[in-house]
């Protein structure tokens, strides 16, 4: 090889690298630069779907032994079934979110089969999700301003007809939240209306905490998502796991602002730039 090619190579290499650097820079600066209240490192919510009974049966107490502030992601007809308990969550200031009207999801899962998303249009998923929030405010006073996808899933139909439904939730919502994700939320880029949110249940204090102080790293947002709360049992957060949490948590020297979902959200937009 001529001596002028190697100069050449090593000349286009850098070149290459800057352009790569340039463009990837603001993305890096955005969540490094992201500015969480009182210098916070990272904003950790609580959520939890369903309206199980679980939720309002131990879990809130719990919360409000400490403090904290958690998402509940309900369906009116679950809500009825302890009314007087979801009342008192909301008097305790735990935020109320839709989880839809009948929880559709795909018909794969056997028990959705007379709900399921592929034989779903979107105007029908879009007068479900109101009429829910209707109903959820006619039973507890409260409209949610949150969603969370049952079963983490964002279609309608199937085949070439399939449609999303997630521009129906960021028309309606200000945040919707999907389901097992692995990365947490960047301030900077996320859309509000695919949040991620990383599994809680059956999981330990030791597997939670890495998750957080990765995120901390870059000043992610980490939306835990879980079901029942209870000492076990299937899709159980765990109520021992959930108390050494909301400890760390509450400690100051952690540098975590722990706080609903759509209190992080309007948080973050109020404080985002358009893009
Ligand atoms: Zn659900």
């Amino acid at each position: 090889m001529s001596n002028a090619l190697r100069v050449f190579i090593v000349f286009f290499s850098l070149v290459c690298i800057a352009c790569l650097l340039s463009a990837i820079a603001p993305v890096l600066a955005q969540s490094a630069t992201f500015a969480w209240p009182q210098g916070k490192k990272i904003a950790l919510s609580l959520s939890f779907d369903d309206a199980r009974n679980s939720q309002v049966e131990g879990g809130t107490a719990l919360l409000d032994k400490y403090g904290v502030k958690a998402t509940f992601y309900v369906h009116p007809s679950a809500v009825e079934k302890r009314l007087d308990g979801w009342k008192k969550a909301v008097a305790s200031g735990h935020e109320i979110g839709n989880h839809s009207l009948n929880h559709p999801c795909s018909g794969n899962f056997l028990w959705a089969r007379n709900k399921a998303l592929e034989e779903y249009s979107l105007e029908k998923m879009r007068d479900e999700l109101v009429q829910a929030n209707q109903q959820i405010k006619a039973l507890l006073g409260v409209t949610p301003e949150s969603f969370a996808y049952p079963c983490g899933q964002t279609f309608v139909g199937r085949g070439v007809d399939t449609r999303s439904y997630v521009p129906i939730i960021a028309s309606l919502f200000t945040s919707g939240r999907t389901w097992l994700n692995e990365a947490p939320n960047d301030p900077g880029y996320a859309d509000f209306a695919q949040l991620t949110g990383v599994e809680s249940d059956g999981k330990d204090f030791a597997q939670i905490l890495p998750i957080i102080e990765d995120a901390k790293k870059n000043n992610l947002w980490v939306v835990l998502a879980g079901h029942e709360m209870n000492t076990e049992g299937n899709q159980t957060t765990r109520l021992a796991m959930l108390e050494k949490l909301v400890q760390y948590a509450n400690d100051p020297k952690n540098e975590i602002w722990i706080a609903p979902v759509g209190t992080i959200a309007k948080y973050i937009q109020a404080k985002k730039t358009p893009r």
